[in-house]
């Protein structure tokens, strides 16, 4: 039996955090042996912020470097850059055409973004969702490994999927699922700064191949409050993210020690601070060394990026005339 496809992507507008591994990269790790997966660097998703040449090249290698780093095996899985597979665009466009204003107008994370940079509310924001449908399609996945922030563009890959379908008469598409194990929820890793995700756009992050110093000065600096003075109080916002933080990269025992020292009004933030501090080091240092390692290896990232992109248009290619001959396009030459 074949195994289920699985697709997921990061955006290389700037290094991989803490977010975007326990979020998405450490499932994609633990699926590559049984499950088909493509893993890409969304490089095309990226341009809606504008970012300068020079940039966007060092982004992509840093991302596909951070892969690697991380744990994906380019022998197991599919590594590729999202540009070096024209047929994504190819499918973005025709989804395009059946993908209405008023629902791309909808989705939270264009409301954010729109809010946010009012002044570049640009068209490829607000068919995001479509372009990342066609990523996810075009290799007809079944499942998709993303963070919570990704629960809505997901559902609406869902929907353009089955309208295609629906539209052609032609079940080419399966429905993809969000990816979580044990039938988990889908994880939202918490900024340090008192409320929200961790993000790149965020400012907000700590990446994997931040500096132990630097990851010291960040956790020791995350906003807190006063400290709890009745027992068995619920926590305040800020103080429950670094209590998710450390459960995340931290053994139970840990957290049970911190736990009851809330509980019994006798924490003390900075205790917790410098636990969590080191042990998320303990976690990215390896990452990090390897990350500095990979990036070195120039020829390496060439030959991966290569044997990723050829597999991945092959599958694009097949989905592609498929799609195009239910369109009904047909060569008169
Ligand atoms: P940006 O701020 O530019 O949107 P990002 O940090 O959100 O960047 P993306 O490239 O948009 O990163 O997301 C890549 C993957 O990481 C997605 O699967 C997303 O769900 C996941 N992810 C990002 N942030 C978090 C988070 N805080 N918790 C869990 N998953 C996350
Ligand atoms: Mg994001």
């Amino acid at each position: 039996m074949s195994k289920p496809i699985v697709v997921s992507g990061i955006r290389p507008t700037g290094y991989l955090h803490l977010g975007n591994y326990f979020g998405a990269v450490r499932n994609f790790i633990r699926m590559q042996d049984d499950y088909t997966c493509y893993f890409f660097i969304a490089d095309i998703h990226s341009l809606t912020t504008h970012p300068t040449p020079t940039n966007l090249q060092a982004g992509v290698k840093q991302v596909l470097a951070e892969y690697l780093a991380c744990g994906i095996d380019p022998e197991k899985s599919t590594i590729f850059i999202q540009s070096d597979v024209p047929e994504v665009s190819e499918l973005y466009a025709f989804l395009n055409m059946n993908a209405y204003l008023g629902e791309l107008e909808r989705t939270t994370s264009f409301k954010d973004k729109a809010r946010k940079n009012p002044e570049n509310v640009n068209a490829g924001l607000l068919t995001y969702p479509v372009l990342m449908a066609a990523d996810i399609i075009i290799h007809k996945a079944k499942f998709v490994p993303v963070g919570k922030d990704q629960e809505q563009n997901l559902e609406m890959a869902r929907k353009f999927a089955g309208r295609f379908n629906r539209m052609y008469n032609h079940e080419l598409f399966p429905i993809p699922q969000p990816f979580t194990f044990d039938g988990g929820d889908m994880i939202k890793v918490p900024g340090l700064d008192g409320s929200g995700k961790m993000g790149k756009s965020e400012g907000n992050a700590i990446n994997l191949y931040e500096d132990p110093a630097s990851i010291r000065k960040k956790v020791m600096r995350a906003v807190t409050d006063a400290g709890p003075t009745t027992p068995n109080s619920e926590k305040p916002e800020p103080v429950q993210n670094l209590f998710t933080l450390l459960k995340i990269v931290s053994t139970p025992d840990v957290v049970a020690h911190y736990e009851e020292a809330y509980n019994n009004c006798s924490i003390r933030y900075g205790d917790l601070k410098k636990q969590l501090a080191e042990e998320i080091i303990a976690y990215t240092e390896p990452i990090r060394n390897r990350i500095i390692e990979i990036l070195k290896d120039e020829a390496y990232l060439a030959k991966v990026a290569q044997m990723g992109a050829e597999k991945a248009r092959a599958s694009a290619q097949a989905t592609l005339n498929e799609v195009k001959s239910l369109i009904g396009f047909k060569r008169l030459f």
